[in-house]
């Protein structure tokens, strides 16, 4: 039998604020326990366990990651909490830095002592002041009641947590991106190898995190990993912030079982169709992540399904939109986000991205000859895999989901002259 949701439990969102509501709750008897009774091996142990995998949109492992810190080497090690939430309809860990910080905090006292970092940031999107104010608020009650700073718990353990606010640059929300923002240079992306957990910010092991992640671990150790992975599916294990927007009738954060159907999630979660109009087509998991079409819908919610469909979960951003939405501006206006976002490191993302977001413009003015829609596809293709980040990626994930799901639209705004969808 399962008892509460991982990261909002039955107790109201916002009575879990303070430091005095989350004690009442239970609160930072997880990190007291891994800081009294645990070893930091036995901690990762535990996470690899539970199957938990990180929640900002990549779905790797996060016991795995963190055990690739390099336990033999000397000297200081990070762990950076990615708060930078930009992509778009992804509104998710705002929640928890506004109504559960502490959970986060504990999250990253545990995280730290498992990889053996005294030094952690939260590195939060430029545009948050309130869930920046509302963390720095927790991490200051945190500080006064020495559940942050030196020997926490009566341990030999220590830990300080800065929060560092971004300056709105999406692509910041890439790990290291983020790295070298913190570090106060360009947000750029960097190759890898080497990886940050070997050589992350100020050169040294470092390990990055999203929130959602980060808040999932008290968890799994206060309840333990089995107890986690009743939740979920054998592979995609736990629960997951769906973050519903566009056209049902309760769009909304919600936490509910990676696998849930989708159709379940949009009906019986969210409410349905706002106006009864049918869905159209759904983007299962923020702007990055090819849509499913009306008859797609008949999929579970969770990596590997998503997958098989030809998407992904990403950051768990369910975005709908109803019959009569032109598919064509839809793909413009993600492809104009990462023109605009692009950083300009690399010739095929900010020279593609335009020129694919130049036609897609084309496209839904009814501009452009049949044959260039081979040419647009040709173009995003090349892009694929070429790039540093995922930023380049995405661009063609995008461009090809929706010349593939909607051909014909495409070619009916060419034989048309103009968009059908315009009154
Ligand atoms: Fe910058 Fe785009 Fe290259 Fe990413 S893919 S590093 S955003 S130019």
């Amino acid at each position: 039998m399962k008892g509460e949701w991982v990261i909002f439990p039955g107790i109201p969102k916002k009575d879990r604020k303070s430091l005095n509501e989350y004690l009442a709750a239970g609160g930072y008897e997880a990190a007291r326990k891994v800081l009294t009774q645990m070893g930091s091996q036995d901690v990762i142990e535990e996470v690899k366990k539970s199957g938990l995998r990180g929640r900002g949109g990549a779905g790797f492992p996060a016991g795995v990651k963190w055990g690739f810190v390099p336990r033999d080497v000397e000297g200081p090690r990070y762990l950076c909490c990615n708060a930078d939430e930009g992509e778009p309809g992804t509104f998710k860990d705002r929640e928890i830095l506004l109504h559960v910080p502490h959970q986060l905090i504990e999250g990253m006292i545990i995280a730290s002592y498992a990889i053996g970092a005294n030094k952690a940031f939260v590195y939060v999107r430029g545009e948050f002041h309130k869930e920046a104010a509302s963390l720095q608020r927790a991490i200051d009650e945190a500080k006064e009641k020495g559940f942050l700073g030196e020997n926490l718990f009566g341990s030999d353990f220590s830990l300080d947590i800065v929060v560092h606010m971004g300056a709105g640059a999406y692509v910041c929300g890439e790990e290291t991106a983020l790295i070298n923002s913190i570090e106060g240079r360009r947000g750029w992306p960097r190759l890898r190898p080497p990886f940050p957990a070997v050589k992350g910010l100020y050169g040294r092991p470092t390990i990055v995190n999203n929130v959602e992640t980060l808040a999932s671990v008290p968890f799994i150790i206060s309840r333990g990993a089995d107890e986690f992975r009743k939740y979920g599916t054998e592979k995609s294990a736990g629960t997951k912030l769906f973050a519903v927007s566009g056209w049902v009738k309760k769009p909304g954060v919600y936490e509910r079982e990676l696998g849930i159907p989708l159709k379940e999630l949009l009906e019986d979660v969210c409410g349905g169709s706002r106006d009864g109009r049918p869905f159209y087509f759904v983007i299962p998991g923020g702007i990055s992540a090819p849509p499913l079409t009306a008859d797609e819908l008949d999929v579970t919610m969770d990596y590997e399904a998503l997958a098989e469909k030809g998407t992904m979960l990403g950051s768990g951003a369910v975005m709908v939109f109803p019959e009569g939405t032109c598919p064509v501006r839809v793909a413009l206006r993600a492809i104009k986000f990462y023109e605009h976002e692009s950083c300009g490191q690399c010739t095929p993302c900010r020279e593609g991205s335009g020129w694919v977001a130049r036609m897609l413009e084309d496209v839904e003015k009814g501009q452009l000859v049949g044959e260039d829609l081979e040419l647009l596809a040709d173009v995003a293709q090349n892009i694929f895999g070429k790039t540093v980040c995922p930023l380049g990626d995405s661009v063609a994930l995008v461009t090809l989901g929706f010349l593939k799901k909607f051909r014909e639209e495409f070619e009916k705004h060419l034989d048309a002259g103009r968009c059908p969808y315009a009154e």
